[in-house]
């Protein structure tokens, strides 16, 4: 028989940590940070620290205490002792942080399986950020269909649509019982056709028991219900209606909606300018034609932001390694002002200062392509708003959500089928019952039985 202990992920948005079971065999589904991670403990610059390993974690129960599984040099200062990998694989199912972000603690020894894409993603992300450490581990990548076996255990990724590239839910078998993982998912993106494929497979599997995402599961939903088509339609009714200057803050791992504002700018004889940072993500994840998108070195709709760094004269010294082959495609503040009426530029909230040297004309647009603040009293929203307000700028809301809406996961759910179906990722698990048969409302760290 098989067993399930859901580590995080519980009650909460995000913080995936789940751990199967079954004759001594053990793997985890994701191991990621909640969004609220140690929010009790620690806020801005006072977080837990590096040198201490897990001892900070720990001190406040933030991390679960799984032996066989965690470094040796991160529990040092723990009391918490190390014993030989008992873990036999982690799967992520994405790149998104609150999947991935705490195999940094992860004993090397333990081989973590993510998609050719997710691989891609975390490179990336530890090539371009100041602060952000995996640390070493042997990946193993794999492919939506791949059937990969640990001992008895047989976990077949399948790939869905999801806010990044590279996102799978997961069917497992083992001896005696089969478990379906959705990881994060949706049905409004440009892919739908793979979230199906996930579906199906999930039901013909007629799973013993369901791991269902559920971050939309709420009774009233406040935000808009835009698919990824209609995120692109208007903003192309925005970006044809003006001769000025377009600003698009997005999540910069968000393909699909880069994609979107590439075509916007391609339809309306405008260029997209985006940081180096996306340009060396792109560059990148080009290499798999899957995702068909543009070469940021070889496409000429595709230019590149530098901000003035050091010297403040653009030489070759100021910038990072990884950021200097795209200089050929570099453009600068006096740049943009100069051709305002012919670009969409990529620029997040902690750009804005960049606002200073670009000097918009005012009446120009900004497309705020994130998700809308959690709480009414957002500061940086009102920082924006100001920004925004002494530039001229309009501002816009235009997001379509990563994941399934209420009535798609109740229809999932209901199609699935399983015999036990337990919520995940979503602060409404109770929710549910109300509309599907065989809810069980997963308690931190309880066993249970598939
Ligand atoms: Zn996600």
């Amino acid at each position: 028989m098989a067993k399930l202990k859901f580590f995080g992920g519980v009650d909460q948005i995000g913080g995936n940590k789940i751990l199967l079971e079954e004759k001594g065999t053990r793997i985890l589904l994701d191991f990621g940070q909640s969004f609220d991670f140690g929010t009790e403990y620690f806020t801005g610059w006072l977080s837990p620290r590096g040198i201490n390993g897990l001892g900070d974690h720990f001190e406040f129960g933030l991390l679960p205490g799984i032996s066989g599984l965690y470094a040796k040099d991160q529990l040092e200062k723990t009391g918490f002792p190390y014993c030989e990998p008992e873990i036999s694989g982690i799967f992520l199912s994405h790149g998104h942080f609150d999947h991935v972000a705490h195999i940094c603690f992860v004993d090397p020894k333990i081989p973590v399986y993510l998609g050719v894409g997710t691989k891609l993603f975390l490179e990336s992300m530890e090539e371009t950020s100041n602060f952000c450490d995996y640390k070493d581990h042997t990946y193993r990548t794999f492919r939506t269909g791949h059937k990969i076996k640990l001992n008895g255990i047989v976990i077949e990724p399948v790939h869905v649509d999801h806010s990044i590239p590279a996102a799978y839910g997961f069917i497992v078998r083992t001896k005696n019982s089969t478990i379906a993982y959705t990881g994060d998912l949706r049905l409004h993106g440009p892919r739908r056709d793979l979230t199906e494929e996930f579906i199906e497979k999930a039901k013909a599997a007629e799973p013993d028991a369901l791991i269902c995402e559920g971050t939309r599961m709420a009774l009233k939903e406040n935000r808009k219900n835009y698919s990824e088509l209609h995120v692109e339609q208007r903003s192309n009714r925005i970006v044809s209606s003006t001769d000025k200057i377009v600003f698009v803050a997005r999540y910069s791992r968000d393909l699909d909606r880069f994609r979107s504002f590439y075509n916007v700018a391609r339809e309306n004889k405008r260029k997209i300018v985006i940081t180096p940072k996306s340009a060396y993500l792109l560059s990148k994840v080009t290499v798999d034609e899957h995702l068909n998108l543009p070469d940021p070195m070889k496409d000429e709709h595709v230019l590149v932001y530098f901000k003035r760094k050091r010297s403040g004269k653009y030489d070759d010294s100021d910038y990072s390694p990884w950021e200097r082959p795209f200089m050929n495609k570099m453009v600068s503040c006096d740049f943009v002002r100069k051709n305002q009426s012919r670009l969409i530029m990529d620029l997040d909230f902690y750009q804005l200062a960049e606002l200073i040297d670009i000097q918009p004309d005012a009446g120009g647009h900004f497309i705020h392509s994130m998700s809308e603040p959690f709480s009414e009293e957002d500061v940086e929203e009102e920082v924006l708003r100001n920004w925004l307000k002494h530039f001229g700028l309009k501002f816009h809301q235009l997001h379509a959500s990563g994941h399934l809406n209420r009535d798609q996961i109740n229809k999932l759910v209901n199609d699935v089928n399983a015999k036990q179906v337990f919520p995940v990722h979503t602060e409404n698990a109770g929710l549910f019952r109300q509309t599907c048969k065989n809810i069980k409302l997963p308690k931190r760290e309880r066993e249970y039985k598939i």
